[in-house]
């Protein structure tokens, strides 16, 4: 800032906004006053901070981070990327909201910085990832300890208790890369893998995982594609009354038609499906199926009792599941009353209100709910009496050993008596001996299915096998 002949001149390098003569080019007022300018200077100041980190925990951000690891890159001869990543964070901004979600992430990000060394540098890159780079590769195991046993202490937000965990990937330089982006991706790849290790929370970056990415990737891009081209055909097995040695009802299993491994059981594409949610699209296919498949039996005069079709809790978390499926229905002209919705006991640990509300929903609408395999998950009694539930169908598991073990016996008749009590049928899955039946039969379930009676079966044998009984 100069004076120059009674007038005030500003530097313009300063920020102010000078007027100028259009000809000469001379100055002639000045558009701001003191207070302008600081303003600017404030506002430059936190455009500046704002381009390099994260609003929401004034960590440094992607861009910083790439800046500071370019930097160290250049000085240092070794160093570790860790990329950090919560556990099931979605469930905690889908139950309770955004506002408490990014309250908890403000307090994990505190709790972590407070927990490294200050020549540790640590940025947010993603709504829950973090990443923080350590110059000391012989301690990088104490720290990631650290970090996870920092995070047991549950966190206290909006009057509500939340109990984390993080999955940590570890790139080191030289060896897993050389720039920003080769750490980067090898850092991520780890977290990935440690995040589906249920021993290790921290895991170092190997060739391998690459390879398994690549193959799970093409997995995937598999699987879309054949939900696409619809390459899934329905199995069917019966479900028999006992007391009237009558078909009561047929669950829809899915199959795989893949081109080049032949048929494939649902237990190689159902979790793969549910973890990349394409069950959402797979599960409406095969519901529309299963009522295609109805519809073409009631014109033929068939007659087997409800069409039991599974359902994944991802599904039913999806606020439109309960549209997409009426719509489907409604289109194929079929009654809600002959179709029962199997889902299991892990489908309501997530969000419990939600899951009842839908349920009750589906209920209104006529459709039966079942609980399938239970006695696997960890349902609470009183809950499930708040449930609005037709059946429960006893796991496997529990009939396999009958009647010789001691403590399926114990288990089985318990799930009886409880059905009993809550007034729901009792159906035992994978039932394949005489004895076993017999046992049933003496301690009262209503229902079963296995082997014992019939195999899952493609829809034309499934015809012919109940007509020749
Ligand atoms: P689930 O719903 O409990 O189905 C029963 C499974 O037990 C079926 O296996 C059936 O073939 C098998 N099973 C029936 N009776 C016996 C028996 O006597 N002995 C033995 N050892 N097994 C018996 P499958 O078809 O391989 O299906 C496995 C699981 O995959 C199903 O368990 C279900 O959780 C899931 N799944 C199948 N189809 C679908 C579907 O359309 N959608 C969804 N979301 N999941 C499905
Ligand atoms: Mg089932
Ligand atoms: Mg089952």
């Amino acid at each position: 800032m100069r004076h120059k002949d009674g007038h005030w001149v500003w530097i313009e390098g300063s920020g102010a906004v000078v007027e100028r003569d259009e000809k000469t080019g001379a100055p002639l007022r000045l558009a701001g006053t003191h207070r302008d300018i600081s303003d600017r200077k404030n506002a430059q100041k936190e455009m500046l901070f704002l381009a390099l980190n994260d609003p929401l925990t004034k960590l440094p951000n992607r861009a910083y981070l790439r800046q500071e690891l370019e930097k160290r890159l250049m000085e240092e001869s070794s160093l570790c990327f860790l990329f950090l990543d919560l556990d099931h964070f979605k469930t905690i901004n889908d139950v309770y909201g955004h506002t408490t979600g990014d309250k908890v992430i403000q307090v994990v990000a505190e709790r972590l910085k407070s927990l490294l060394q200050p020549c540790d540098f640590m940025a947010r890159v993603g709504g829950d990832e973090f990443v923080i780079l350590s110059n000391e590769p012989l301690h990088v195991e104490i720290v990631c300890q650290k970090l996870i046993e920092g995070l047991d202490a549950p966190i206290n937000v909006s009057e509500e208790l939340f109990k984390l965990s993080v999955s940590i990937g570890i790139a080191c330089f030289p060896e897993h890369g050389k720039s920003f982006e080769a750490l980067f991706k090898n850092a991520d790849t780890a977290m990935y893998e440690a995040k589906n290790n249920p021993y290790k929370h921290y895991l170092f970056y190997t060739a391998s995982m690459t390879e398994q990415l690549l193959h799970t990737s093409k997995f995937d891009n598999d699987l879309k594609h054949a939900i696409e081209m619809d390459e899934f055909v329905l199995y069917y097995q019966p479900q028999i009354n006992l007391h009237g040695n009558e078909v009561i009802g047929i669950e829809a299993l899915v199959r795989w038609q893949h081109p080049v491994q032949g048929l494939l059981p649902p237990c190689k594409f159902i979790k793969r499906a549910e973890e990349t949610r394409l069950i959402i699209p797979l599960g409406l296919l095969i519901f529309k199926k299963a009522l295609i498949q109805m519809q073409q039996w009631q014109k033929e005069d068939f007659s087997y009792g409800i069409m039991a079709i599974n359902i994944s809790s991802v599904q039913i978390e999806e606020d439109d599941f309960m549209d997409r499926i009426e719509a489907i229905r409604k289109e194929i002209k079929i009654s809600a009353m002959h179709i029962e919705l199997e889902v299991t006991e892990s489908s309501f640990m997530n969000n419990p209100k939600q899951f009842s509300q839908t349920l009750q929903k589906l209920e209104n609408l006529g459709y039966k709910i079942s609980i399938d395999d239970f006695g696997t998950g960890y349902s609470s009694l009183s809950y499930l009496k708040q449930l609005p539930l037709h059946k429960l169908k006893i796991d496997r598991s529990f009939i396999h050993d009958l009647p010789r073990d001691r403590d399926d016996q114990a288990i089985a008749k318990a799930i009886i008596a409880l059905g009993k009590t809550l007034e729901l049928e009792v159906l035992a899955e994978g039932v394949e001996t005489e004895a076993q039946k017999a046992f049933l039969i003496e301690n009262g379930c209503d229902s079963m299915q296995g082997f014992l009676f019939a195999k899952p079966m493609s829809a034309e044998a499934l015809k012919t096998s109940l007509y020749q009984n």
